[in-house]
């Protein structure tokens, strides 16, 4: 017997006869003896169409007011899914964040969990009730229902994993794994048995949309068996777990990249301390993520340019920010590009074995494909290059690492 979470995503719950499947599911891992815990998404398409709703009606809208609204979507599912279980035999409550509660901290709409009660569904699963929980929401400070970000039901799924000390969290998406690249636009892309949470962490971040890159940052803290899955057949999924339980050898294991990058360049900047702190200040207190960072060095000490990247969607509010800043900063001009991807090769084998970025910059020059911006970690390479190459680039890297072969 085994406490295990399940989560099942958006599309794995998209419709009625889809969440009688989900039902089954689960049903079998209750009939196997296991106690189980399931964390819901909304319907594919739903939390779309709310914040859709909420931008228009005010798109300046409150945040608190954004998660009331935003939140109802897994409010449908979890019921949903409780009624299917009970139809099929199988005991089972739904429960919102606020019920358990899963408490957050204060920022609305990517709220961060802070604490699980997890007392009330431990007691519950003892008996043999499949607990049914909301993902992506929870309760803040204020007593009001918070949100975790998009994606952030995979989050939730991870944490309740932690709270009730489950001995194996599932992901099941509509994929049925981790792949060394994305299998739409590379067809030898091969799905990986095993990843470590670091090489995780780094896919999730340099835009694999497998799993939401907090849950990966999370599961790792608390050392959470993670496993992706489809939830459409049975095939094994990929392990995502601790680098020691790997007996593979040291190797690249994905290519990851994003193609919503975007760019800017501040330059001429006067080289003295604070103007930095300054810029990227305004920058947080938009709450706009910024990614690579680049500063050059001043040759005579007097001027210097910066460039980062950032996601496309925050261009035009971190452009305009900036602007604001020239006469203070006393910057000659701004330059931005919004036609950028970002490129990563992604492995343990870094720590290993030389000659990984070498090979990497070779194969983009063979393509004249121009590399605007590098920046590197221990286990992982990314490039920014013209958005138009991103394909061409995953493919020849794809290749020339060799991820269509196992090992
Ligand atoms: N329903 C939320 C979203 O679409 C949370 C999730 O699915 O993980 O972002
Ligand atoms: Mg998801």
């Amino acid at each position: 017997m085994a406490r295990i979470v399940q989560k099942f995503g958006g599309t794995s719950v998209g419709d009625l006869d889809r969440i009688r499947q989900v039902a089954q599911k689960v049903r079998s891992c209750v009939d196997a003896g296991n106690q189980v815990a399931v964390v819901v998404s909304a319907m594919a398409g739903t939390t779309n169409q709310l914040v859709e709703w909420a931008k228009q009606i005010g798109p300046m809208h409150d945040a608190r007011e954004y998660d009331t609204i935003v939140s109802t979507g897994e409010q449908v599912t979890v019921g949903l899914l409780s009624i299917a279980l009970q139809n099929i035999g199988v005991d089972a409550r739904s429960w919102l964040g606020w019920q358990i509660p899963i408490k957050t901290d204060e920022v609305h709409s990517t709220a961060r969990i802070e604490e699980i009660k997890a007392h009330d569904i431990i007691e519950r699963l003892e008996k043999g009730q499949v607990a049914v929980v909301a993902g992506f929401q929870g309760i803040a400070p204020d007593g009001r229902i918070s949100t975790l970000g998009r994606g952030g039901s995979d989050t939730s799924a991870v944490a309740l994993a932690a709270a009730i000390k489950a001995d194996r969290c599932d992901i099941y998406t509509d994929v049925d794994g981790v792949y060394t690249t994305d299998p739409r636009i590379m067809s030898k892309a091969r799905k990986l048995d095993y990843i470590t949470f670091e090489e995780m962490l780094e896919m999730a971040s340099a835009g694999a949309r497998v799993l939401q890159t907090r849950s990966v940052a999370m599961a790792m803290r608390h050392r959470v068996n993670l496993q992706v899955l489809s939830s459409f057949n049975d095939t094994p999924g990929t392990l995502v777990q601790n680098e020691e339980k790997q007996m593979e050898k040291q190797k690249v294991s994905g290519i990851a990249y994003s193609a919503e990058e975007a760019k800017v360049t501040v330059v001429g900047l006067p080289d003295k301390p604070g103007i930095a702190a300054r810029i990227f200040g305004v920058l947080s207190e938009l709450n706009i993520n910024v990614d690579m960072i680049v500063q050059s060095a001043s040759v005579n000490l007097q001027k210097t340019d910066i460039t980062f990247s950032l996601a496309r969607l925050d261009l035009s509010k971190a452009v305009t920010s900036i602007a604001n800043l020239k006469d203070e900063l006393a910057f000659e001009r701004l330059v931005h590009d919004d036609n950028i991807a970002k490129i990563s090769v992604i492995g343990t084998a870094m720590r290993t074995q030389p000659g990984i970025a070498k090979c990497m910059f070779e194969v983009l020059s063979e393509k004249k494909i121009n590399m605007q911006v590098i920046s590197t970690s221990e286990i992982k390479i990314s490039v920014l290059i013209q958005a138009d190459y991103a394909e061409l680039a995953v493919r020849s890297l794809h290749d020339a690492f060799g991820l269509d072969t196992s090992d």
